[in-house]
Order: C-alpha cells, then structure tokens, then sequence
C-alpha cells in the first residue's frame, strides 16, 4: 500500500512577543491511501499545527517552517513545502480538506447549504453550476441528512449542531479528496451525535476508500475508527503504533496518563478519574531532555539531560521513552512500565 502522504524532519516555530515558541519539534510519519491515523494529545501538543502545516494553513507573519534538515511534506510525492500559494489553493479543497470543530467556521451563514457544496465544486471542477447542483444533494445523501433536496435550499442556521457538521463535511468532500483533515470534529457536540459523527466519518473512509488524519484530544473517541494512533507531546511524537497496540499495549508513561483519563464506557461514575497533573512545557525554552519528565512519576536523572530516541517494539510500534532504553537505570520501578 503506497503512502499517500510522508511528512519528514517537521520543525514548525511561531514569533510571539515573549520570544519564538517551538511548536513542532522534529515530526515523521507516513500515511498510506485509505489509511486512518488518529493525532492525539492535549491542546498546544503541536497536532493542530502540524495539520495546518499540511494544509498550508498557518499564517505567514509569524510562522517559521524549517525547509533544512530534510523536511519535507510528501503530497502523492510532490513536496508541498515548496508549493506556491496559488498552487496550495488548488490542492485544499479538492486533493485535501479539512474539517473543524465549530462548522461555522468554514460555513458560509449567508450561503444556501446546496450552494456552498456547488461552489466547492465549480472551484475545484470544470462543470456546470446544474451537474454541480446534482452532485451537491448526492452528496447531502450521502452524509445521511434526510430530506435533502429540502435541505439543499436551507441556511446553516436552520441546522442543527450534528446536522451542520454533517453538511460542512458534505462541502469538505464535494471533490472527492485523497486525504480529510478532521480537527476535533465531535468536541462540541453531545455523546450520541459524537458516535454518529465518527461512524459517518468510518462509513465515507471506506466508500471513498481517503486517508483520514483525525486531530483529537480525547482518545476514546478515535478506538472505533483509527487504524494508527501517534501521541504527540510538546511538539514531538512520544509514541505510536496500531489501535490496539496503544490502548492494549501502551509503553510511554504519557500515552498512559492519556488513556486513564478516558471515561469507561462501563464506569459506575464513581470512579475518580485520573486526570493528568501539572501543565506541558514552556515551547518558548523547551526541556532539554523528555519534555515530560517535569510530570512523569518514573522520571530518572537521565530523562532531564538527554532526549530519549525511539525504541521499536513492532513494525508498528515505537516510542520515545528512557524506560525502555538499555542504558537506563530502572531499578525499583514498577515492572508492569518495562518492556
Ligand atoms: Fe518519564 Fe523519563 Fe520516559 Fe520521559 S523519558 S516519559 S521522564 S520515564
């Protein structure tokens, strides 16, 4: 299965006025056609920045996209690093789309639905405003909003919260993209249109056979859905691997803090939850060692010098944690933490 989209040596910084923050730190992954991978961490981790970097979303005044050290962004093996403006705007949309939280966002509020989802269309496709027409109700169809010849002539805000998210991911997939950027795309609704959504989402991977990349801090919503995780930790990955490798077979003390604080779908809701202590690191003077060990109960003295490398435990799974590394000193920690 060849890879649709590589992202090597990613270093993404922001100018603030406190100084430059780093955002992202040095990010590799692969993501081959039909694949589903799953971005997860708290909010400030980099995810949302590396997605934007895809996108070509990140505004130019103050961002600072290394182009040295072998970055690159592997689009169908074209470098969009390099890509123009012009160029970009071509690729948004029809080759890549994204989806946000809040669908007003990218819903026009003056803008018939039907009218968004064809203009999507004339954008990117050499057709009549007619075919585009059609084309646009196929595809309120096909995210499942009933009556939608009716819905076609409507206005978001006669919308409901699930119904709006249906329709902006209706106009994200006007043009068929190769690859969907979902950025928290359940957060602000309820439980039961969350698991809809994600089911939605699962359901268009497979008929329009995308990529999905979901951006996600919560990662119980993603178990159903993602076939990989990567859990991203002030601007680094710290770990990845399968689904079932992370929530079975966690091996980095965050991703474990992460999946405590999850809510069991089986809780009798007295159970406390764990929720993670203290605040990520200051990107601005980033730690020199793990950027976790200011909050890691296993940290050891190595784990503030020196930035652990990844250690691989499957063809899928690697993670960067002194822990697992021969030349750390573990004595008297918990047995269940070393693989
Ligand atoms: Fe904790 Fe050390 Fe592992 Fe970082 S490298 S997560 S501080 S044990």
């Amino acid at each position: 299965n060849e890879n649709i989209l590589e992202v090597k040596n990613l270093h993404v910084s922001f100018k603030t006025y406190a100084g430059i923050s780093h955002a992202v730190r040095g990010v590799d992954f692969s993501l081959r056609k039909g694949e589903t991978l799953a971005i997860v961490g708290e909010s400030g981790c980099g995810k949302t920045v590396t997605s934007k970097a895809i996108m070509g979303l990140l505004p130019a005044q103050n961002t600072m996209i290394e182009k040295g050290g072998g970055a690159q962004i592997l689009f169908q093996g074209d470098n969009l690093l390099d890509y123009t403006e012009n160029q970009m705007t071509q690729i948004r949309g029809s080759k890549i789309s994204m989806i946000f939280q809040d669908p007003m966002t990218s819903l026009n509020p003056t803008m018939k639905i039907g009218e968004q989802i064809a203009e999507s269309i004339l954008i990117h496709t050499q057709t009549s405003k007619e075919h585009a027409m059609k084309e646009a109700e196929k595809m309120l169809e096909l995210v499942k909003i009933p009556n939608a010849s009716k819905r076609m002539k409507q206005y978001p805000f006669e919308f409901s919260g699930g119904m709006r998210q249906r329709a902006m991911i209706a106009v994200a997939l006007a043009c068929k993209p190769e690859i969907l950027i979902a950025d928290e795309p359940t957060t602000a609704l309820d439980v039961t249109i969350q698991a809809q959504i994600m089911d939605l989402i699962g359901d268009l991977q497979k008929e329009l056979n995308m990529a999905v990349i979901l951006v996600t801090h919560d990662l119980g919503v993603v178990a159903s859905v993602a076939d990989y995780i990567q859990v991203m930790y002030a601007g680094k990955i710290v770990e990845r691997g399968t689904v079932d490798e992370i929530f079975y077979q966690s091996t980095h003390p965050y991703t474990r803090a992460l999946l405590n604080s999850v809510p069991k779908i089986h809780s009798n809701n007295k159970e406390t939850l764990y929720s993670l202590k203290g605040t990520p690191p200051d990107l601005i003077n980033p730690p020199k060692g793990c950027s976790f060990a200011p909050r890691c109960e296993y940290g050891m003295k190595i784990c503030r010098m020196q930035y652990p490398e990844e250690t691989k435990f499957s063809h899928s799974q690697k993670c960067s944690c002194w822990l697992h590394h021969p030349k750390a000193d573990v004595s008297g920690l918990p047995e269940n933490m070393i693989r």
